[in-house]
């Protein structure tokens, strides 16, 4: 065997997400929206990144859904954000947005390049293993599944023209590996000659005179795309997510003098402010403290030393955003958070929605997953006499089994 073939190719990854996505109904982009709390982008980047830990992952985007990509990247874990170049915008096919990404990859340099469609968030690190390994051995390979249904070719008025054997046919998937040369090159002849609407890579490297190898694809790699795939996609991942804990967490700050007070992110106008080395904000430690109870994680206190000059005066955003993150890093999800504010004043009801959405922001989560809650203490005790304010709070996470 030639020493070269042993080497480990230099990898890039493309992911394509420039589609509009219409045929999952009405709303923003598909690859935008939450599947089991997050959306499928975030989780397809997650698993293109394990699979592939060195790789550079760049992705192709519509102009328009720039701010839905940031908040999408933005729950990834670090070194899977590192991984991602600038995403590029995408052209009006499919084929011109995959051009895009390869020609941004160019510096570069990579030997293979796995193209990939953002709605297969399940894509495996076995199934990207056997893409490397059949790009290296042919230079063009793609992913394939023998087709259990007979496949008619039919003409436009619906007649069947043809019934070509089934044991021959293959239903595609991606990650489509290449060596990057081969596909660039083959993309960049397709363009100029006007050839456009060629529907996968595959084609791409076929219409450019390439041999391009079947290599075996994984069932369970399935394309999110129409209102029944996301059902089904949600209840493979929440079926994963089997170890359902809760955890709780409770917190008091004394009023000192001030003019407002922070709650669940929002800050509202008050006659006094709330005393703490953080911004004092009661509702948001005890929420951070319930999602690290139901981790068994510690406390604020340890991940946050208050002795550490640091966290003094931080925005309680921080410490909530580290709770969500240990949640993710554990592949898990948060699925709902409850917290009740106790005090005679201020009124927290006018403010409930702002505080539930900045919370779920802060979190990832959708808003439908948050709680918030007010009560007073009948004038008894601490909250009673108008000395501080408390909140109580539960979180429910779930984990993988
Ligand atoms: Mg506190």
């Amino acid at each position: 065997m030639n020493p070269a073939t042993t080497l480990t190719p230099s990898l890039a990854i493309v992911v394509v997400a420039a589609g509009r996505g219409s045929r999952a109904g009405e709303g923003i982009p598909k690859q935008y929206r939450a599947v089991a709390g997050e959306p499928i982008i975030t989780r397809t980047l997650r698993a293109l990144h394990k699979g592939a830990p060195q790789a550079p992952i760049l992705v192709t985007i519509h102009p328009d859904d720039k701010a839905l990509y940031d908040a999408a990247v933005a729950l990834l874990e670090p070194a899977a954000r590192q991984a991602l170049r600038e995403p590029v915008a995408g052209g009006a096919t499919r084929q011109a947005s995959v051009r895009a990404g390869l020609e941004a990859l160019a510096s570069e340099a990579p030997d293979i390049v796995l193209i990939h469609d953002c709605a297969r968030p399940f894509v495996s690190p076995q199934l990207m293993a056997r893409a490397i390994t059949a790009a290296q051995a042919s230079g063009a390979a793609i992913p394939g599944l023998a087709v259990t249904d007979t496949i008619k070719q039919v003409n436009e008025e619906g007649r069947i023209e043809s019934t070509p054997p089934r044991a021959l046919l293959r239903a595609v998937q991606t990650p489509q590996a290449f060596s990057y040369d081969l596909i660039a090159t083959a993309h960049r002849l397709a363009a100029s000659t006007g050839q456009a609407e060629l529907t996968d890579d595959g084609a791409v490297a076929e219409w450019a005179g390439h041999a391009v190898h079947v290599f075996e694809g994984d069932p369970e790699n399935m394309k999110v795309t129409n209102p029944q795939d996301f059902a089904a996609a949600e209840a493979r991942m929440l079926g994963q997510l089997l170890d359902i804990r809760t955890g709780q967490g409770f917190d008091v700050h004394a009023f000192t003098e001030g003019d407002q007070i922070w709650l669940g992110g929002v800050s509202i106008p008050h006659t006094k402010g709330l005393l703490g080395h953080s911004d004092a904000d009661v509702l948001m430690h005890a929420i951070t403290d319930a999602i690290y109870g139901a981790l068994a994680d510690g406390d604020i206190g340890s991940h946050f030393p208050p002795s550490d000059p640091q966290w003094k005066g931080a925005p309680s955003d921080i410490f909530l955003r580290h709770a969500a993150q240990r949640v993710r890093e554990r592949g898990g999800m948060i699925a709902h958070v409850d917290g009740t504010v106790i005090c005679e004043a201020p009124k927290v009801g006018p403010h409930r929605d702002a505080i539930r959405a900045k919370l779920a922001q802060i979190m990832g989560v959708d808003v439908s997953r948050v709680a918030v809650k007010a009560t007073t203490s009948e004038q008894l005790g601490f909250t009673g006499r108008r000395e501080g304010v408390a909140a109580m709070a539960l979180a429910t996470v779930r984990l993988p089994a």
